[in-house]
């Protein structure tokens, strides 16, 4: 069902979904840049429409709204063992197609890849709802479109935002909110061209010797595995582990798990001190097969989403965009 809301009607909607749910949305973090008088544009809780930050790009994705950095899996103390607690509204995330996509992608990682669901990201996903954000414009470094991933109907809700608001209500649970307000048929548009495209390698063509190949020396030289885009990637999930004592003898303490990633120095050490993926060009080729090759053999879709943050947050200007388009190039003069 379609409706129209004035900006005073939108922020008395989000006064009363704030009852029930915890709200969240790009929102400006004022001086909150890596550089001086610069504010960053992150993931926060939003209050009213103008918290919401809708012309600028996020530097963070949502993901650690439901996927914490550091997350305590149990705490132990003698023989006995407790899991924490987790707030128990539900959650609503105003968001992107590219960010839909991407978190659809992480389910596949934590839900659907082997037998057992995560039980700790199920727990907290399953209290999310999405908030579409109609994006038909989208910001330069987006390839969204080449990655197929600009469409999307895993929303509940999806919302044009001008001098009034549109709404495309899916989801009965959000319905009563609505209830009372103009109607008016809607139906959310979505980008067809990104500014910025990228040309993806037929999977059939990546073969062994494109793992060999010296096209990643260039980034062993460049990257300085400062992991920065592997933070930023809405697709990204890998993580560690690490255990906190926090008594004598071990007798108390703590299981942590904790967001890791590939570019980052350790990640791949093994028992003995031998660690795969020295060379940082290696980490680089690791990254970029699991986004546009392994996955997709997977599940069969792209890892990668487009949404072009790893581009945006790189201090080395390293394009990963670029990057796929190197290793189409090599894929096709072969
Ligand atoms: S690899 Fe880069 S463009 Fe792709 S989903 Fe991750 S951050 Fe976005
Ligand atoms: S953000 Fe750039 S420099 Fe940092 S790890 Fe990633 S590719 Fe390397």
């Amino acid at each position: 069902m379609g409706y129209q809301l004035s900006r005073e009607q939108f922020d008395s909607f989000l006064a009363r979904l704030q009852e029930e749910y915890r709200v969240f949305g790009p929102a400006v973090d004022v001086d909150g840049g890596a550089l001086a008088d610069t504010d960053r544009i992150t993931y926060k809780e939003v209050r009213c429409l103008g918290d919401l930050e809708l012309n600028r790009k996020s530097y963070f994705s949502p993901k650690e709204i439901f996927y914490p950095v550091r997350e305590t899996l149990f705490r132990f103390c003698q023989g006995d063992t407790t899991e924490p607690q987790i707030d128990g509204k539900k959650t609503a995330i105003f968001l992107r197609p590219c960010d839909i996509n991407g978190i659809d992608r992480l389910d596949a990682i934590f839900l659907k890849n082997g037998p057992l669901e995560d039980f700790y990201y199920k727990r907290r996903r399953d209290k999310v709802r999405f908030f579409l954000i109609e994006c038909t414009t989208g910001f330069d470094s987006c390839f969204c479109v080449s990655m197929n991933a600009n469409r999307t109907e895993l929303f509940d809700v999806a919302l044009r935002f001008g001098d009034e608001i549109l709404a495309d209500v899916k989801s009965p649970e959000f319905e009563p909110y609505f209830a009372g307000l103009a109607q008016k048929p809607f139906e959310v548009r979505f980008i067809e061209k990104n500014s910025k495209e990228v040309r993806l390698p037929g999977v059939a063509d990546i073969t062994p010797d494109l793992f060999e190949h010296e096209l990643w020396k260039e980034y062993s030289a460049r990257c300085i595995a400062c992991g920065r885009c592997n933070t930023s990637c809405i697709t990204c999930s890998c993580f560690t582990m690490q255990d906190v004592s926090l008594g004598a003898e071990n007798q108390m303490g703590e299981r942590r798990r904790i967001w890791a990633g590939c570019h980052v120095n350790g990640f791949a050490d093994i028992a003995g001190g031998h660690g795969y993926r020295q060379q940082k060009g290696d980490r680089m080729r690791f990254k970029t097969m699991h986004k546009i090759y392994d996955y997709y053999l997977r599940f069969g879709k792209h890892q990668c989403v487009g949404c072009g943050r790893c581009d945006d947050v790189c201090p080395q200007y390293i394009s990963f965009a670029g990057c796929i388009n190197k290793v189409s190039d090599v894929a096709a003069e072969r």
